[in-house]
């Protein structure tokens, strides 16, 4: 459990203290909670009771066990909303979310190459009036919109810089932030794909509670979202994470980022989708010879099903993975490491046992202590909940960053 503070001007800080204990124990009482954190039971009480006036936290019956009865304290739900929309090489995906990190909603639209940025940023602007229309929620409920999508970006400015990709995107200095929020009207945080599935992970997944961790998030591509200390990790330029241009060969074949020899080549569900294509023009035996144009979900499903030929390029890419996996957590030092993302939600368990077996095996402290992996909790959403986690935990985390603000003062 995180520790408040009792100093003056910690406000906000304290509030996503006392928020994130009311929501990691449903059920605590106001005394339960002053002890967990430290904080004084006044200072408690001060902001369970703003937090009562803004109905983001009701009192649910009493706890009659202990020498005084106590009231028990939860999250409304149904209170606040936010909506998440991932943005990925070949379609855009929304989801609408209650406080609980409930799904009321789902919509997602094809992306074309050739719509550009704008068309992309309609789609998203016109998927989310029709999925606030369907689920009935009261627009002024409506916290605002987080957006994910591959980087390199400005976090802050929420512009996005050419993402380099394979796909041929002509996507320069797009003012993501900005011009979806004209459309929309509501605030709008623009974050890196993988670090908005981390911060999902945290608000409604299994790595509550976990100091340090790693969500390595693949769909198209590959990256990963880092929690250190309780912290989402940003990095200098808010770009931390490009696990898929770790350089694994510094002879081996040139990427589309300009260097040679990156993760992504070797581990990429892209590339996957090239061997295998190319494998059965070779005329190898496989369930997937019969069809006509084999795409990654059919490869995926092939594989869950022992297809050999799948199965065995889909081992080599978790294989891959794993190394890079192993390289990050030796740097970081993780306790967990979580797999998600729209390719890893269908052939999950095959990457788990390659990662687990690389982490057990080589990690010099795999004496020490065992990291944990586990696939996320939210699978195929994970993208979009996590930038509608994004959302959340901008308004209710309580973060460092507002300390050190503080203590400048
Ligand atoms: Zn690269």
């Amino acid at each position: 459990m995180r520790s408040g503070t009792n100093l003056p001007r910690v406000r906000d800080y304290n509030q996503g203290v006392v928020l994130e204990a009311i929501r990691v124990g449903s059920g605590v009482s106001r005394v339960e909670i002053a002890e967990n954190t430290g904080l004084t039971a006044q200072t408690v009480s001060n902001i369970v009771r703003r937090l009562l006036d803004d109905e983001l936290v009701i009192e649910d019956g009493v706890d009659p066990s202990g020498r005084k009865p106590r009231v028990k304290l939860r999250i409304k739900p149904d209170s606040r909303y936010a909506i998440g929309a991932l943005i990925d090489r070949d379609e855009t995906s929304l989801v609408l979310m209650d406080l609980d990190g409930r799904i009321v909603g789902r919509e997602s639209r094809p992306v074309d190459q050739q719509q550009g940025a704008q068309g992309v940023l309609d789609q998203v602007a016109e998927a989310t009036q029709t999925l606030v229309q369907n689920a009935k929620v009261d627009p002024s409920k409506l916290l605002g919109v987080g957006l994910g999508c591959p980087g390199p970006m400005d976090h802050e400015q929420g512009i996005l810089y050419e993402p380099l990709d394979l796909f041929g995107w002509n996507w320069h200095e797009v003012a993501l932030k900005q011009d979806l929020s004209g459309r929309i009207g509501l605030p709008v945080i623009v974050d890196n794909d993988a670090t908005a599935a981390a911060v999902g992970e945290r608000w409604v997944g299994g790595a509550q509670g976990v100091r340090n961790f790693a969500y390595i998030f693949m769909s198209m591509g590959l990256g990963a979202g880092i929690f250190i200390e309780n912290q989402l990790y940003r990095g200098d330029t808010t770009n931390a994470g490009e696990l898929g241009h770790m350089t694994i060969n510094i002879d081996g074949p040139l990427c589309f980022c300009g260097n040679r020899g990156c993760l992504e080549i070797y581990s990429s569900p892209v590339r996957i989708l090239t061997e295998v294509r190319h494998r059965l023009k070779q005329g190898e035996p496989s369930s997937l010879a019969a069809l006509l144009d084999v795409t990654l979900p059919d490869i995926r499903r092939a594989a869950m099903n022992g297809d050999p030929l799948a199965l065995e390029e889909v081992r080599y890419s978790a294989r891959m993975l794993a190394n890079g996996v192993v390289n990050m957590v030796s740097l970081l030092d993780l306790r967990l490491v979580v797999l998600g993302g729209r390719h890893l939600a269908e052939v999950g368990p095959i990457y788990k046992q390659e990662v687990e077996r690389a982490l057990n095996n080589r990690l010099l402290t795999r004496n020490l202590r065992r990291v944990n992996v586990e696939l996320s909790v939210a699978g195929r959403d994970a993208g979009a909940v996590g930038a509608a986690a994004l959302v959340l935990h901008e308004i209710f985390a309580p973060r460092m960053t507002e300390l050190n603000m503080v203590s400048q003062f």
